[in-house]
């Protein structure tokens, strides 16, 4: 796609064109003190409101207040089985089986709890690889779990680095850390789309060299659920996390998806951690009934599930549903080349891309490194009403989110940046 060009009349035209641009009416947008849309680009942080969320989850209050308990059985929607509601819509958003995916906890909380499962270290094969620059949580986590197995989380942790002054990550060195050390790792756990520099990998190729070597292979896909085509059954992947108040549009906190592939739906000794969520619908009120674990998914709940929560991620993937995947990225491929084209309008000298140039290698990110800028810029640029992410020492993190971000939007947001600099 080279056909873009450059002014505020160019961006007019793709908005009038595009078939997706009624959804940012379906969204709160953040304002200026004057009443002005702040150009939101922080969606890969926090998503915007759906203007329909607060009527789901009225809804749930609605039915508590009038039936109490009852509302587990008797609520429009009944709360007992609440979050198969979510379920195929989930499902369908991250390329899996409906048994293969199930809305449950937080996010690092997933991440803990599908370890216990897949991460079963032996005194011979104990290590586990993430890229270097993985979220601080993911590190922490797998961190923590080599210690909780008695390991040395320094010597246990194998870090997938980008080669000397890059920052993008290349297979062939992955390649090389597993031919090397193949037969002492035992997880392979990475970003899918990593949250610094917006590379998108290819979770199949490391899934299926992983499991070459025996090892266990999950990935964090809070970067890349509804930004990106994940295919998460076709990957092969044992396990996957995602959080859904990023450009899932659930709000703060909201809870997390988890994916455990279909080959483990049976198995009932795989160890795990459980909660009466866990065990079979049938039997979970006898209260004393010996322990059943559901198949798939679901069989790693622990706990009935907040409903408020789950309300307001239905609303979102009603919105998801209803455009679906393919629409969306191919509105991303165009907004985000055209970001890209803008950017380098700005000259190599003032700005830099560190997100692949490869539109199959990232989703709607990209992350920009400034040339002798610091963290004064990210504030001026929140001042000119440019909402981005700022990550030490030079790179501001910004995420045009084809559901509710406009051309427009990219082009002031460049325009923006231009007058700053
Ligand atoms: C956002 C994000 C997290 C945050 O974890 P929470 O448990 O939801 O607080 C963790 N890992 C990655 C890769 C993320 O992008």
């Amino acid at each position: 796609m080279s056909n873009y060009k450059l002014g505020l009349q160019f961006a007019k035209e793709q908005d009038q064109n595009d078939a997706l641009s009624t959804y940012r009416n379906q969204f709160h947008i953040p304002k200026d003190s004057n009443g002005n849309d702040l150009v939101y680009f922080c969606g890969n942080s926090l998503g915007l409101q759906p203007k329909t969320t607060k009527a789901y989850i009225d809804q749930e209050l609605k039915d508590w207040a009038e039936l109490g308990v009852e509302g587990h059985l008797e609520a429009k929607n009944p709360w007992l089985p609440y979050h198969e509601f979510l379920t195929d819509s989930m499902a369908k958003l991250v390329g899996a089986k409906p048994i293969e995916v199930v809305t449950m906890n937080t996010l690092t909380a997933n991440l803990h709890f599908m370890m216990v499962s897949f991460y079963q270290p032996t005194q011979t094969r104990y290590k586990i690889v993430i890229e270097s620059d993985a979220f601080p949580s993911d590190k922490y986590a797998v961190e923590s779990q080599l210690r909780h197995h008695g390991f040395d989380d320094k010597e246990g942790l194998i870090l997938w680095k980008p080669r000397e002054g890059e920052e993008l990550l290349h297979y062939e060195d992955l390649e090389a850390i597993m031919e090397a050390q193949g037969d002492e790792i035992a997880l392979i756990m990475i970003g899918g789309v990593n949250y610094y520099t917006g590379q998108f990998f290819d979770l199949k190729r490391i899934t299926e060299l992983g499991h070459g070597y025996g090892c266990k292979v999950g990935f964090d896909c809070a970067h890349g659920a509804g930004n990106v085509p994940l295919n998460l059954h076709d990957s092969g992947a044992d396990f996957a996390i995602w959080c859904s108040y990023k450009y899932l549009n659930s709000g703060p906190g909201s809870l997390s998806g988890c994916f455990v592939h279909e080959r483990h739906a049976h198995d009932k000794n795989l160890n795990r951690f459980t909660g009466w969520w866990s065990h079979n619908k049938q039997t979970r009120f006898n209260m004393r009934h010996e322990f059943d674990v559901l198949p798939g998914a679901e069989g790693w709940q622990l706990s009935n599930p907040p409903i408020l929560s789950l309300a307001a991620i239905r609303a979102s993937l009603d919105i998801y549903n209803e455009v679906g995947m393919e629409r969306l990225r191919e509105k991303s491929l165009k907004l985000t080349g055209y970001f890209e084209f803008l950017m380098k309008d700005l000259g190599d000298d003032v700005v830099r891309v560190i997100t692949p140039s490869n539109p199959e290698e990232r989703g709607c990110q990209l992350s920009v490194q400034v040339k002798n800028a610091d963290k004064s810029l990210h504030n001026r640029l929140t001042k000119a009403g440019v909402i981005t992410d700022w990550r030490e020492p030079d790179v501001i993190r910004c995420a045009p989110v084809p559901l509710y971000n406009s051309f427009e939007d990219v082009y002031e947001m460049v325009e923006r940046l231009k007058a700053l600099l």
